[in-house]
């Protein structure tokens, strides 16, 4: 008999959570905590979403995307989290760009910015505050029309190195290029600057378990393993079932945290919903994908000091179509030390570039496999120039996809950071179409990323417990 993985389920709950991401994982809990009946699915046999880890022969552990992210983490997870969780966020010092316009180590905030951008890049004091004070005065209601290249344009035109400096960041944080609108920079770029670049000491696992326990302690009802097939709505499109593994498990209200366009053209289907909202969401552009090369030292084996992150590329400027080219020119490499899991010896390096979905997902088996190979040879290649002789230190390396991820995330296109700009406003109306049906994850670029999902699941748990307090039970 196969494992059942809905043994003792309800048939009923108040709320069903629809995967396992940092948004889907803050709203269960916060609902949880609020006393509402809480199922969470997740189709993966491990919790996280993006916000996971693998192991690897002899000991390695890999982090998938525990690079970075705003001091902003230590607010919102102690106070939809634990103090424990928060407690374990600590500042990455060492960030480092490598490329043929500059050289330089940063601690990636307003102040260390405004030491490089006066005394390096020789930009006015004037102009360099003005651009941070307009930055940080940015928000969601701003004009979404001017784009981060016209700002850039406004405060450094022809300065193609320090647009370099103050984008390519962002762009590999999150996906957005000069065309997004200037918001979307503003509003993540001001949040890094505030104070830095922050990280999980002790990894997304023991993030991953900690969260665990907090949940079950709230009393969520947590389940791997369970592909949610189909949402199920009532004749005046109220949110009323979910299909999990072959079974319909019935709820008031749904918090779906699978990829915007899948949850709305898979899970619900375009039918059962109004046709210009289908119209506006079918217009909604994904996020690009991402590749990463995992490699891991000999045990005890380790580098000297490079940076915790460095953005390295071999491009004449800033580019965002060459940054998603499989003609590779950008790496951004994270150093991890054995701090970062303190009691290990191991040191690992994930080197990430930007990728199109389209250049991997035609590859035969034969040509996806070699391309793999080629990934990981030339950024070793690459990554000698930093840890000389690493190849010969080397224990392990593999490289993931756009492919991985759209496999394991079930994001479509394995869109790293959900979708553009448009995708928020369609997540939010998402209720409004179907009272009940909710939406919670990576979306619009500003709700994406760790900081970004978190706080989206807030955002929306607040919601659902407003609908389940006044809809009728
Ligand atoms: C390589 C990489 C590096 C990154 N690095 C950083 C970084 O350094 N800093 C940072 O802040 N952000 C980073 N990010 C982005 C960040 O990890 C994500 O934005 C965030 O974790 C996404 O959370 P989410 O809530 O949107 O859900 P996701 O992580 O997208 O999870 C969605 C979950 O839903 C599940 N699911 C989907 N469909 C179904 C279904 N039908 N049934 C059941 N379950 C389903 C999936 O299995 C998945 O677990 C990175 C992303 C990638 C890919």
């Amino acid at each position: 008999m196969p494992k059942d993985f809905l043994k003792d389920a309800e048939d009923f709950y108040d709320v069903v959570v629809i995967g396992s991401g940092l948004a889907g994982l803050t709203s269960a809990n916060i609902l949880a905590r609020a006393g509402h009946r809480v199922l969470l699915l997740e189709h993966h046999y491990q919790l996280g979403g993006m916000a996971t880890w693998f192991k690897r022969k002899g000991g390695h552990i890999f982090d998938i995307s525990l690079h970075g992210f705003p001091i902003g983490m230590i607010k919102s997870c102690r106070k939809y989290w634990t103090a424990e969780i928060a407690d374990s966020i600590v500042q990455l010092k060492g960030i480092r760009f490598e490329n043929p316009q500059f050289s330089l180590r940063t601690t990636f905030d307003r102040e260390d910015f405004t030491r490089l951008l006066t005394q390096k890049f020789q930009v006015d004091l004037a102009t360099v505050q003005r651009f941070f004070d307009t930055a940080r005065s940015m928000n969601f209601y701003d004009d979404q029309s001017r784009t981060t290249r016209q700002l850039f344009d406004e405060f450094f035109p022809g300065r193609s190195d320090v647009v370099r400096l103050l984008m390519e960041p962002i762009t590999y944080a999150n996906g957005s290029t000069l065309d997004d609108p200037a918001i979307t920079y503003g509003i993540v770029f001001s949040n890094f600057m505030s104070k830095g670049v922050y990280t999980f000491e002790g990894g997304t696992d023991k993030l991953v378990s900690q969260m665990k326990a907090e949940m079950e302690h709230n009393g969520v009802d947590l389940r791997i393993r369970c592909l949610v097939e189909k949402i199920e709505l009532t004749r005046d499109r109220r949110a009323a079932a979910v299909v999990v593994n072959g079974r319909r498990i019935r709820c008031r209200a749904v918090v779906s945290n699978a990829n915007l366009k899948a949850t709305i053209f898979q899970l619900v289907g375009a039918e059962h919903l109004a046709s210009d909202f289908v119209e506006e969401a079918r217009a909604v552009r994904l996020n690009n994908s991402s590749c990463q090369v995992y490699m891991a030292l000999k045990p005890g084996v380790g580098f000297d000091d490079c940076g915790d992150l460095l953005f390295h590329s071999e491009h004449s400027g800033f580019d965002a179509e060459a940054l998603l080219s499989r003609q590779i020119s950008s790496r951004t490499f994270s150093f991890y030390y054995p701090r970062t899991r303190p009691g290990s010896d191991r040191y690992l390096i994930v080197s990430s570039t930007n990728a199109n979905y389209r250049d991997w997902a035609e590859l035969s088996e034969d040509e996806y496999i070699a391309s793999k190979a080629d990934l990981i040879d030339s950024t070793l290649n690459c990554l000698e120039q930093y840890v000389p002789g690493v190849r010969d230190k080397l224990d392990h390396a593999e490289a993931s996809t756009p492919r991985t991820f759209q496999h394991y995330t079930r994001h479509l296109h394995g869109a790293s950071f959900g979708t553009k700009f448009e995708g928020l406003k369609v997540s939010k109306e998402l209720p409004q179409q179907a009272p009940g049906l909710f939406h919670a994850g990576s979306v619009g670029i500003i709700m994406s990323g760790w900081l970004g999902a978190v706080n989206y699941g807030v955002i929306i748990a607040n919601d659902v417990d407003k609908y389940l307090m006044q809809a009728p039970a």
